[in-house]
């Protein structure tokens, strides 16, 4: 399975990318994980990356598509991926088409996960994070964390500075702007599969697996 998940900031991407990988045992890249990992390496490319980031800007695309050529071409993902976080730009999307082109794979869908703006500013600015495992925990999870610790791991549970107010809003403006077209790319090829990002996230991983068990299994390559 080859797929993309797409959608705003704080929709809930990072979380239903991690049920979709435990469920089909594929490759999970998370973009935005890469570059906070590079961060915290204080690699040459943490160090590009953190200014953009921290403003909740885009990181160029020149950067971002040397990374995913990268992973796709490795092992890793011989047996399936999703892409959390890219393409967030149309450049971006042309390049990949090209990427998979090369490699010689077709995606099976890109899931268009969609909630409105009030919504997502509320889920960022109560979003925590754990250090250890990554795990994400949004405002109603924050009573099973006693003592601020990860519940899953026991892991240290912090605020990424991406996820301050005034850079969630650029994060936002960005998103409508830079990222939203990216959509009609999908729709354009058939590929494109919005679901309702509201509702537990136990509904919404309903919703998507669904949408992923009733792909055509023939229209792989
Ligand atoms: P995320 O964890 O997906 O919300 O990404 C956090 C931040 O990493 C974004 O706000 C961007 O600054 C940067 N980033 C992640 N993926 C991309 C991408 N595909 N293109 C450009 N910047 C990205």
């Amino acid at each position: 399975m080859r797929v993309i998940l797409f959608g705003p900031p704080g929709v809930g991407k990072g979380t239903q990318a991690k049920f979709i990988v435990d469920e089909h045992n594929i490759f999970q890249i998370s973009t935005g994980d890469i570059l906070r990992e590079a961060i915290c390496e204080k690699t040459p490319l943490g160090v590009e990356a953190k200014a953009y980031m921290n403003r909740g800007e885009l990181v160029p695309d020149s950067v971002m598509i040397g990374i995913v050529r990268e992973v796709l071409a490795s092992s890793r993902c011989a047996g399936g991926f999703i892409l959390d976080g890219f393409p967030r730009t149309v450049p971006q999307a042309q390049t990949l088409d090209g990427i998979l082109r090369e490699i010689g794979i077709k995606l099976d869908a890109v899931i268009d996960l969609q909630a409105d703006e009030n919504e997502i500013v509320r889920r960022l600015s109560g979003r925590l994070t754990c250090r250890k495992c990554g795990a994400i925990l949004t405002n109603g999870d924050l009573s099973r964390a006693p003592g601020g610790a990860c519940p899953k791991c026991g892991g240290e549970l912090y605020q990424r500075d991406d996820d301050r107010p005034e850079v969630v809003r650029n994060r936002l403006a960005v998103y409508q702007q830079s990222t939203a077209p990216v959509r009609d790319h999908y729709a354009a090829q058939g590929l494109l599969k919005s679901v309702d990002g509201l509702g537990s996230i136990e509904v919404v991983r309903e919703r998507i697996s669904s949408i992923l068990r009733g792909l055509p299994v023939d229209g792989r390559k």
